[in-house]
């Protein structure tokens, strides 16, 4: 099921009509066949293609029903250019280059596309950090953020970032750090903020830095507020040390399955997020 593509050619060709979308995100969502989300029954009717309706609880469902996929009026051909176009490329996304790729009217449309996208790239989604971990506070800009990351060959091989909320900041760290780092691994809590001249840190700082100019190319200041810089923290972590996976289309396949298995967020919800 694991299938790669090489180019962006072949990727067009296996999913150039809505048939042929469909049918991969069947496989991806229910690789063992057909299962009612309410129920887990095995056993439907099909209704219409891709429609269904389970024999044991009468729930009705589509393949692309509770997926980043439910409710858009956009070809899903389309959808799959918009996912190779992030998940190809090592630098950022942005959602003017997305309207003109894409062909979208609107910017605003663009722009939610890319952050329902961004959405498929979660923590929450990805496997935990494991082996040597540096972990802290740091900031950017003027928002906190906390932090985890593993270390190999003294540098950072992998890292997870996220908001730092307002209160109970304590036990929010702990449980970031259970969320992302597995049972195990030997975790070392940086002394202070990380931040330049912070020792305690040495490996972290430079994946910070490349943080600041990444975000610096996004311009991500220029439309939006601290809400938003939770999902560009996720683009940057799920492409993070990834070049050989982007390039071999593995991202791209990562992006389609947790685009099939999350829950997704409205225009309303990611306007309002956080
Ligand atoms: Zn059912």
């Amino acid at each position: 099921m694991e299938k790669m593509f090489q180019n962006e050619i072949e990727f067009k060709n296996a999913f150039s009509s809505e048939e042929q979308c469909l049918s991969y995100l069947y496989d991806l969502r229910w690789p063992g066949g057909y299962q009612c989300p309410r129920c887990q029954g095995n056993r439907a009717w099909q209704i219409r293609r891709y429609k269904y309706k389970c024999q044991n609880c009468g729930y009705q469902t589509s393949v692309t029903a509770g997926t980043l996929f439910q409710d858009t009026h956009k070809p899903l051909p389309l959808w799959f250019r918009a996912i190779w176009y992030v998940a190809s490329r090592e630098e950022n996304a942005n959602a003017l280059e997305l309207q003109k790729i894409m062909g979208l009217g609107s910017y605003r449309t663009a722009w939610t596309w890319l952050h329902k996208l961004r959405q498929a790239m979660a923590p929450s989604l990805r496997k935990k950090l494991a082996g040597d971990i540096e972990a802290g506070v740091a900031s950017v800009g003027s928002i906190d953020v906390f932090i985890t990351a593993s270390v190999q060959n003294s540098q950072v091989a992998d890292i997870r970032i996220q908001l730092c909320p307002k209160k109970e900041k304590i036990a929010s760290f702990q449980a970031f750090l259970n969320a992302t780092v597995s049972d195990g691994s030997r975790v070392k809590v940086v002394k202070g903020f990380i931040q330049r001249g912070n020792r305690d840190a040495e490996y972290t700082l430079a994946a910070m830095a490349a943080l600041k100019d990444w975000l610096a190319k996004t311009r991500w200041a220029g439309y939006s507020q601290e809400n938003y810089l939770g999902y560009y923290l996720d683009e940057y972590c799920f492409k993070y040390n990834r070049q050989a996976e982007i390039r071999s289309g593995a991202l791209c396949y990562e992006l389609l399955y947790n685009a099939v298995h999350l829950t997704p967020v409205t225009y309303q919800e990611i306007i309002d997020a956080k």
